[in-house]
């Protein structure tokens, strides 16, 4: 049977775990019986759904400070926030349980136009696929709306962080974990009984699942990548406190967050003032080391191509300048795992690579504009338009810029993660992808509505189609209902 080991990012000689790679056979076996078991899941009550997911989300809080760990080793992901990742998974997961009854309750309507009853139904099984940088709350965003709704899942989770997701999803009722790369991905998002996909992911992977689930007419929620534009107002005014915030919205995780302040649009007269500051706060706050290091807020990328691949955007930044951030934990190797120095680069024009493209790593471009209308052009180039912020010590000047971003999710002096709230709706527009987790439309993605109606007018005693009524032609009034007839007094 082949395996997947996983070595430590920050220690490669170590290994943290392997698990097996799911073969064909065995992923079809999978979605089968997770077909099998969608019967009995769907046919629970709500209430008893969600009573099996908060004991998972209690077995889960109660093995936190195991977990962490592991995460943190697997994963690279300071030993804080590794803590804070499941942590969040599980408040999500309470969360999601707290509001399933009341967002997925069927509305009824029982009038003279007559009885109409709009169920939320799940699909059936949902196929999810989800990358390395968050392997946990990622899988979570899928898992505990669709398991709430009635839906069972296989999740397929990257090769690059298995181990502790599989921990989690062994917490959860009604999921099967299988196992492998892109192949087994594909085997999942084109299985016949799979009826939904949830992917998180970059486009490359994500255009690929698009395709394989629609040669099926399987519907897809895609969460695809971003280019974060931070946009700083003439008027921004900003603490200390502020500036390292600022700092850790593109440097937590090494920067390999959908989300990260990726680019930093400052008001031309203001650079050199804001250059020294953010290089201060991150002399502060950007400690790079070994993720269990309590100190470190910083790890390793996630492999030795990612980090090839983000010294070299530093080293391409031509006509830029590029200026190291932060400090190494005291004792830190950088040549035992896949360290990168994160770096600051001004200087350069919008077409340069690093501007242009989503870096996922720890190096990110400081740019000066001149006018409001030059930025909001700037900001919104590209096809990717995931999140974003605005920093204005003017509230409502904030908001206006805010509302005409092209972005799903606009923050306001904040970014990334300090930024997120359980309500809020998440998602990309352009080609970050479509469907929204988080909040009720994150819930919704995984019912469908189904009706069932009766006309009044052919309810017993009704008086059955009337000569007006579709498809014999007009009414002097629409009926509120097609086909209704307003009984007889
Ligand atoms: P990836 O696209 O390489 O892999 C994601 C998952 O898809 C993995 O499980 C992988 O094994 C699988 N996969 C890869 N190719 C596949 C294929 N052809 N068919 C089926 N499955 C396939 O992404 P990654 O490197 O793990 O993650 C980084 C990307 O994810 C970045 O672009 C990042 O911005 C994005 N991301 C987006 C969000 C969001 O919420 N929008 C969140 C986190 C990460």
């Amino acid at each position: 049977m082949d395996l997947i080991t996983r070595e430590n990012p920050a220690r490669v000689a170590e290994i943290v775990g392997s698990v097996p790679v799911t073969d064909p056979a065995a992923v079809d076996a999978a979605v089968r019986r997770a077909d099998d078991a969608f019967r009995g899941w769907s046919g629970l009550p709500v209430a008893e759904r969600v009573a099996a997911l908060r004991r998972g989300a209690d077995t889960v809080a109660a093995r936190l400070e195991e977990l962490a760990p592991l995460l943190a080793r697997e994963s690279g992901k300071p030993l804080a926030d590794s803590r804070g990742e499941i942590g969040f998974a599980v408040a999500f997961l309470r969360w999601v349980c707290d509001e399933a009854p009341a967002v997925l309750a069927a509305t009824e309507v029982d009038d003279d136009a007559g009885r109409l009853v709009v169920r939320r139904k799940p699909y059936g099984v949902v196929g999810c696929v989800t990358p390395w940088n968050a392997p946990v709350i990622l899988a979570m965003l899928k898992l505990g709306p669709a398991l709430a709704a009635g839906n069972t899942a296989v999740l397929k989770p990257s090769p690059l962080a298995p181990l502790t997701i599989t921990e989690v999803a062994a917490a959860l009722p009604a999921v099967q974990v299988i196992h492998g790369g892109a192949e087994t991905g594909r085997a999942l998002a084109g299985h016949p009984l799979v009826r939904k996909v949830a992917f998180t992911g970059g486009d490359a992977a994500g255009r690929e699942i698009a395709a394989t689930a629609g040669a099926m007419i399987t519907p897809a929620v895609l969460e695809l990548g971003g280019n974060d534009p931070a946009v700083f107002l003439p008027d921004f005014a900003l603490s200390d406190a502020d500036y390292e915030r600022l700092v850790m919205a593109s440097f937590a995780t090494a920067g390999q967050v959908c989300m990260a302040a990726k680019r930093l649009y400052v008001p031309r007269a203001r650079t050199a003032e804001f250059t020294e500051a953010y290089l201060a706060a991150a002399e502060r706050v950007l400690v790079v080391g070994d993720p269990l290091d309590p100190e470190v807020t910083m790890g390793p990328v996630i492999s030795a191509a990612a980090a090839a691949r983000i010294r070299a955007l530093v080293a391409d930044a031509a006509g830029g300048t590029a200026t190291p951030l932060g400090r190494s934990a005291p004792g830190h190797d950088p040549a035992s795992g896949y360290f990168v120095t994160p770096h600051l680069v001004t200087g350069l024009d919008d077409h340069a690579p690093l501007v242009a493209q989503e870096q996922f790593g720890p190096a990110v471009p400081l740019l000066a504009y001149d006018t409001e209308e030059e930025v909001l052009v700037r900001a919104d180039a590209g096809e990717l338009g995931l999140a974003a912020s605005v920093w204005s010590a003017d509230e409502e000047r904030a908001f206006a810029l805010a509302e005409r971003l092209g972005a799903g999710f606009v923050f306001v002096n904040t970014h990334n993660r300090t930024g997120m709230s359980l309500r809020a709706p998440f998602g990309g527009v352009k080609r970050s992808g479509y469907g929204r987790e988080y909040g009720r439309e994150g819930l919704l993605e995984y019912v469908q509505s189904a009706v069932v109606h009766v006309p009044a007018a052919f309810r017993p005693g009704g008086p059955g189609m009337a000569p007006g009524a579709y498809p014999g032609g007009l009414h002097d009034e629409p009926p509120r209902s097609a086909g209704a007839v307003r009984p007889p007094p």
